[in-house]
């Protein structure tokens, strides 16, 4: 497995950067990088990261869905590298759900996500993907992907009441 990347954590102002297009997608360090992303995700338990989380103000993602004790009904999938991201269409009313972010440890939020999106990325083989993503992994993508703008899910979290801590998160799911 490759290196596990430190993540830096709200408050760092590297997190409330607007990340940088990639142009080249066959440099090696751009390919090591998202080994080590992906790395850095499943040593975490993650279902995604964002570059900037890792202090790269790049733009490039990991989505990573699996079950997880704190998202159990996730769809499982292997860890799929976005470079340069983009949402083209959305559609259905925003719906809210619990998130949390290895960035901001020991909290979590209700997040107001739509529930149906079409995205662009380019792929590690600097093919352009075009997909639909539905539910949880249309959020996991809309929460990593403003990261790449600079915004974490607190920001869109529209109550300070809908926000909660990891230990009451556990407890709402297990009792
Ligand atoms: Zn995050």
């Amino acid at each position: 497995m490759s290196k596990i990347s430190e993540i830096i954590h709200l408050g760092n102002p590297l997190l409330r950067e607007v990340a940088k297009p990639i142009q080249k997608i066959e440099d090696p360090s751009l390919q090591n990088l998202i080994q080590e992303l992906i790395s850095t995700t499943i040593d975490h338990n993650g279902v995604g990261i964002a570059a900037p989380q890792v202090a790269q103000s790049l733009q490039l993602i990991i989505v990573a869905s699996h079950p997880t004790p704190r998202y159990p009904q996730a769809p499982q999938m292997e860890p799929i590298a976005m470079i340069n991201p983009r949402i083209v269409n959305h559609s259905g009313e925003p719906e809210k759900g619990w998130e949390g972010c290895l960035s901001v440890p020991g909290i979590r939020g209700l997040v107001p996500r739509y529930p149906q999106i079409v995205i662009e990325y380019t792929d590690i083989h600097n093919q352009v993907c075009c997909q639909e993503l539905t539910g949880f992994v249309a959020r996991i993508f809309q929460h990593e992907y403003d990261h790449l703008q600079g915004i974490v899910f607190l920001d869109r979290v529209e109550s300070t009441q809908e926000m909660i801590t990891e230990q009451e998160y556990q407890k709402l799911f297990t009792e």
